[in-house]
């Protein structure tokens, strides 16, 4: 008997309706013979209204009873889809996240998990219930309600995945498997039927969130493959994209996709001393106030004196500023500015390990199209170029065509 872990996302399970098809497929595998864990995450829009909630009470209060109140919705989805089970004569029975004993840390909104006791669960998969957990949430080792980070249910799904050694981990969401880029913003972006867990992890990390980072992190780490599909395929045969080890797949193309992300923002500081212990400054301040930096110029030094810009999460642009401001005041800086109108695009693919020359091309399709790059980072498997915001699709549509992406 195989066990599968299935994980249905928002727009999946979006009205009573929606969960009665979700109920319906699980059901069928479950007929086949399966043992089925299935993950769903709040209804759609759901997350986004109890944040609002939360903002219209107290934005800025304790982040512990924001987790509380961002866990419930998740809480709603596990009883519906339970109920739906139950009256197509499938047994099920539901878990939060702390019945299932999902532990976490208790870094509050973006808990990572540490660990799952799978056999809290083992007595009911046995006697062949269908296992409904919430996603997106956990517990920390005081009891608190912990919450994953936005898209998190993804990671529940994986992480229950490994702990239950299960045969296959299924992502069932809106869109058939995983495209070279968005394609909501691209409308002739390509199928990928099979892709390397460490390409996705990096187009993940840029921006695609058709699946979590910390999913993928997970997958990579423990060797879960993951197959992505549509829960609005009618059939069970539909197409799908599979992620899994890249010694499983055959080819290594030079660009695999286009991600992108417009959540950062750009910060720098103009004209401090170029001289030992300046940097840590500046990027220590940000880090003690817990903000993550993402890319980080320093400029050629002109006259013992050197300008300073990195990006950070849009949320943290006005407290990594004002911090940033201070810093630079101490330090004798000429200006400090920021931008939160800011675009990161980025081409990922395995191939470019061998190959020389991908990052020029982007370049130069970029300058055709007349878009100025204000940053540019690199890495083994990835070139990202940070643009104005207003240039995103222009610049996604642009790398897209340039690597003939839609003939792939
Ligand atoms: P769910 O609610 O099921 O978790 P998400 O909205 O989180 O769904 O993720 C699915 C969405 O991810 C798609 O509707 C699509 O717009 C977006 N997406 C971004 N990049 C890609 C990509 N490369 N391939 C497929 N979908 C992508
Ligand atoms: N409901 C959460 C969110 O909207 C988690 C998830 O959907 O994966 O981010
Ligand atoms: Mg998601």
């Amino acid at each position: 008997m195989s066990l599968i872990v299935q994980k249905y996302g928002g727009t999946s399970v979006g009205s009573p309706e929606r969960i009665q098809e979700v109920a319906k497929r699980v059901k069928r595998w479950r007929d086949k013979g399966n043992n089925v864990v299935v993950v769903v995450s709040a209804m759609s829009g759901e997350t986004n209204r109890l944040i609002e909630l939360i903002n219209a009470t107290n934005p800025t209060g304790t982040a512990r009873e924001k987790d509380v109140i961002l866990s419930t919705g998740e809480q709603v989805t596990i009883g519906l889809l339970s109920l739906a089970l139950e009256s197509i004569d499938c047994s099920a029975r539901s878990y939060t996240g702390s019945q299932a004993n999902i532990r976490t840390d208790n870094a509050f909104s973006k808990a990572r998990i540490s660990g799952i006791d799978e056999c809290k669960m083992c007595d009911d998969l046995e006697k062949g219930y269908v296992l409904v957990v919430a996603g997106f949430q956990g517990v920390d080792n005081e009891g608190n309600i912990t919450t994953l980070g936005r898209g998190g249910s993804d990671t529940t799904a994986v992480a229950l995945a490994v702990a239950l050694k299960a045969d296959e981990c299924q992502i069932y969401t809106d869109v058939d498997g995983v495209y070279t880029t968005d394609p909501r913003v691209v409308s002739n972006a390509s199928h990928i039927p099979k892709m390397g867990l460490e390409e996705m992890l990096e187009m993940a990390s840029q921006g695609s969130k058709v699946l979590q980072i910390r999913a993928v992190e997970f997958a990579y780490k423990y060797n879960m493959p993951i197959r992505v599909l549509s829960s609005f395929d009618e059939g069970d045969d539909g197409k799908s994209t599979l992620v899994t080890r890249e010694e499983d797949i055959m080819e290594e193309v030079l660009v695999r996709g286009v991600a992108f992300n417009r959540d950062e923002a750009q910060l720098t500081v103009e004209g401090v001393p170029d001289q030992p212990g300046v940097a840590s400054n500046i990027l220590g301040a940000i880090s003690d106030a817990n903000i993550e930096v993402d890319m980080i110029v320093q400029n050629v030094s002109n006259e013992g004196l050197t300008d300073f810009t990195f990006t950070v999460h849009r949320n943290d642009y006005d407290q990594a500023k004002k911090i940033l401001c201070e810093t630079g005041k101490t330090l004798g800086a000429k200006a400090c500015r920021g931008d939160d109108k800011i675009a990161k695009i980025s081409i990922v693919g395995g191939g470019m390990r061998s190959h020389a020359g991908v990052a020029s091309k982007m370049f130069t399709a970029l300058a055709d199209e007349g878009i100025n790059i204000r940053m540019i980072s690199t890495s083994e498997i990835k070139v990202s170029v940070v643009v104005d915001e207003k240039y995103l699709e222009l610049a996604v549509r642009t790398l897209h065509e340039a690597f003939e992406l839609d003939t792939v």
